[in-house]
């Protein structure tokens, strides 16, 4: 039984009773210690027995809570008999980064939040199980084959999760794929910006091995855009016969603060990869040694945030403040990011926000002026507005400050594609059915749609846009290769 229509009859009422199966993670003060992820591996067993407390309702709210509509009930019917393989190819059908979404999915919003079983009980950790038969498909399959040869050429902007979608959705199927990205190696944030600690390293290697036999190159630490060598439009005058933007929206928004140039006031991007990272696998002017400190002051409210608070303290930070203008209930991020990080020792300090950055005689940061805030009436966000509370202001010492406060597309990839739209925060304007942009032939998925989201919705929008290419490949005459290798 694979297909979601039609659910096998199960005796729901023992189902039910199943209890949910404990799913072990590194006791905090071990974990702060280590890069590894929080939780740990679970056996076939387990899997086995939580796959079973699915009663595979007939509606599957699961999955048309999930952005990509994973069968999750077929998936984990197959997982309860032991098929792992199958399991995992149901997930693969909908979702080409299963193992990620696995891990770094807000489950409590999508696919758990909305399982019936979680009404009475805690909800089937779909999440987990959906991770594990991943991992075993990776480590079991691993590379995948290509049709042959279209003769077609297709320029990916961007190796993010949208852009390596694309990659292994068009190459699959034949066609010619080069993918241009600014760092040195692929995987966009989850390279760039995931901590370890969420999502390891060798997952995303792991992962880019199934595009080695397939019809796919990179152009690494090369970036494409207005006044770079290589533009959108250039790229089509070569002779590239589609061209997809997945550049996300990598650009750290900047805080109009008095000190914000202080050496030792970072943005999150930075911070994280070099906190992260080896040297080789940075751009080489980020390679010199992350100065940290003791004390680490973190200003943001969402998971970014949190990643940089909890990167702090591995970091061996014991005095790790996350800032927030806001209260806990407008936090957007995942509360059980929260309930990590004050696991780990982080403290948080609502309702304020900085006013000023304190320096050395040498210009480093030494600390930070906060004003306290107090909510006023909904914004245009539908959340209550942080308003200063005059008087209010105190000073925390800091070492290091990062800056979390959310981040834009680079607008310089879509001035450098006559006809695309975006506007002043670089969000480029498709056709949401199609992924089309205003410019035929020019495609485009992910933050740089979106602005800053999720894995999950760059791999729907760039499913959504591969389906698009395919047929816009497919209408295309007969063309001879003008690409020059
Ligand atoms: C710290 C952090 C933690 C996160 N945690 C989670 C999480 O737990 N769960 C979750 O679902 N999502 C999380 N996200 C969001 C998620 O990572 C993104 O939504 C997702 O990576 C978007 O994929 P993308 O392919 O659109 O863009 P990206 O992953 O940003 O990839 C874009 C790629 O394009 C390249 N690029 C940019 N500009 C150019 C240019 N001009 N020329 C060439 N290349 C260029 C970049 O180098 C990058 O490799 C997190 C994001 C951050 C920053």
């Amino acid at each position: 039984m694979a297909q979601s229509k039609e659910r096998p009859v199960v005796d729901r009422k023992s189902r039910l009773q199943i209890p949910a199966q404990h799913i072990e993670k590194q006791a905090p003060n071990a974990r702060i210690h280590n890069w590894s992820e929080v939780y740990l591996p679970i056996s076939l067993e387990t899997a086995k027995v939580e796959a079973e407390r699915c009663i595979q309702c007939p509606a599957a709210p699961c999955q048309a809570a999930c952005p990509v509509s994973n069968d999750i009930p077929g998936a984990l019917w197959q997982l309860e008999h032991g098929d792992v393989i199958g399991a995992a190819n149901i997930f693969h059908e909908t979702n080409n980064m299963s193992d990620m979404c696995g891990r770094l999915c807000p489950q409590e919003r999508l696919c758990e939040g909305h399982c019936v079983v979680g009404k009475k009980a805690k909800p089937v950790a779909i999440g987990r199980l959906e991770a594990f038969v991943a991992d075993a498909w990776r480590i079991e399959v691993r590379t995948l084959k290509a049709a042959p040869d279209t003769g077609r050429h297709i320029a990916i902007i961007g190796a993010g999760p949208a852009g390596l979608t694309v990659a292994e959705e068009l190459g699959r199927r034949g066609h010619n794929c080069t993918i241009f990205d600014a760092w040195p190696s692929p995987g966009g944030v989850l390279r760039y910006g995931i901590p370890d600690f969420k999502l390891q390293k060798e997952v995303v290697d792991d992962w880019l091995e199934r595009l080695s036999e397939l019809p796919v190159e990179f152009k690494m630490n090369t970036r494409v855009g207005a006044g770079e060598p290589i533009t959108v439009d250039g790229l089509i005058a070569d002779g590239y016969d589609a061209v997809f933007l997945g550049h996300g929206a990598s650009d750290g928004n900047d805080l109009e603060v008095e000190g914000a140039e202080l050496t030792g006031v970072m943005q999150a991007t930075e911070f994280l990869s070099r906190g992260n990272l080896p040297p080789d696998q940075l751009p080489e002017i980020m390679r010199d040694t992350l100065f940290v400190g003791r004390r680490v002051v973190v200003i943001g409210g969402g998971d970014t945030s949190m990643d940089c608070a909890r990167t702090a303290v591995r970091l061996g930070a014991s005095d790790v403040t996350l800032v927030y203008r806001r209260t806990e209930t407008e936090m957007v991020g995942r509360e059980e990011e929260r309930q990590h990080a004050r696991e780990e020792g982080v403290r948080f300090e609502f309702l304020c926000a900085p006013v000023k950055f304190l320096g050395t005689s040498a210009g480093r940061v030494r600390a930070v002026d906060l004003q306290r805030m107090e909510l006023g009436p909904p914004d245009e966000s539908g959340r209550r507005r942080p308003q200063p509370v005059t008087g209010s202001d105190f000073t925390l010492e800091a070492d290091s400050v990062v800056l979390a406060i959310g981040y834009s597309a680079d607008t310089e990839v879509p001035a450098s594609a006559a006809g695309v739209q975006y506007d002043k925060w670089g969000v480029i304007s498709v056709d949401r059915e199609t992924g089309e942009t205003n410019r035929p032939g020019v495609f485009a998925g992910g933050d740089d749609i979106n602005g800053a989201d999720l894995v999950v919705t760059a791999v729907r929008d760039a499913k959504i846009s591969s389906r698009s290419m395919l047929a816009y490949l497919a209408a295309l005459d007969a063309k001879p290769q003008t690409v020059a290798s």
